[in-house]
């Protein structure tokens, strides 16, 4: 059962409506980027998927009931959020910031180990948070997120632009370990700006336009045409193939 909004809209307090009638879904063992020009509301979006905001209109739903009828706990094992900036109130050690996404038990002692190797942590294990570039901060705070979702059945992982201060190497390593999750039947959903990157790892895309509404849903092919992305983006965009590779967009300002 995918994670789905129903014609939802929203806005911040005195401010002007940022989301309008947006339907979409969040597929089970997929892959969808959450693609859009700044200030689009892709952040309010995401955030509405993992609950941490009330609709003015429209619901949230998981398994097909509303979201917010899930207690705290249950949530926190069906959807890890990732910020998209990663802060902490305190100043804990890389070690401790994976460790919050356990629960209890030896799955998770196992799983924080893997974690800080998968995601090339060991080293900087005991350094403080606030002292690692913004880069080892999303590989830190993604390692959380891998820790709390891992292995769980019928989860989703909603991550906020987690690679955008990342170099290319961790990069590709955040978007495959993303791809990983999918293939083990998690549902993430992932706002991406590189839209490269997009296309290369994901499998559907949630497309918002300036005014926040749906400008086009679907398989990427489907909804992120050089067309669409063109009219959505206010840019020119050409899409050349090269094999055995996804197509590469290329982008210039029009
Ligand atoms: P995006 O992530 O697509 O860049 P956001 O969802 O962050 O867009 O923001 C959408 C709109 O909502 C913007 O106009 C932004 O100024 C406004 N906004 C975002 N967060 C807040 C907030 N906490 N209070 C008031 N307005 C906000
Ligand atoms: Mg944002």
């Amino acid at each position: 059962m995918p994670l789905t909004t129903e014609s939802i809209s929203f806005s911040y307090p005195r401010g002007p409506r940022v989301l309008n009638a947006v339907t979409c879904a969040i597929e089970p063992a997929r892959v969808t980027a959450i693609v859009g020009p700044n200030g689009a509301g892709k952040s309010t979006l995401i955030r509405l998927l993992a609950g941490l905001r009330h609709t003015d209109s429209g619901s949230v739903r998981i398994d097909d009931r509303a979201l917010s009828s899930l207690r705290p706990r249950d949530r926190a094992q069906r959807i890890a959020f990732l910020e998209q900036r990663p802060s902490l109130a305190f100043d804990f050690s890389v070690l401790r910031v994976v460790s919050f996404g356990a629960f209890t038990g030896e799955r998770d002692c196992a799983l924080i180990s893997e974690a800080l190797a998968r995601f090339e942590l060991e080293d900087i294990r005991d350094q403080p948070f606030a002292s690692l570039s913004v880069g080892q901060q999303q590989r830190c705070a993604f390692a959380r997120a891998w820790v709390q979702i891992a292995g769980r059945d019928n989860a989703y992982l909603l991550a906020d632009e987690p690679c955008s201060a990342m170099d290319p190497r961790h990069t590709i390593q955040t978007m495959k370990s993303m791809r990983e999750l999918a293939a083990a039947g998690l549902g993430i959903g992932v706002v991406i700006h590189d839209l490269n990157i997009a296309c290369r790892f994901a499998d559907r895309a949630i497309v918002l336009n300036q005014h926040g509404r749906l400008a086009a849903q679907g398989t990427v092919e489907q909804a992120m045409t050089p067309e669409i992305l063109a009219q959505v983006f206010e840019v020119q965009i050409e899409s050349h193939q090269i094999p055995g590779h996804a197509p590469v967009l290329v982008i210039d300002d029009q």
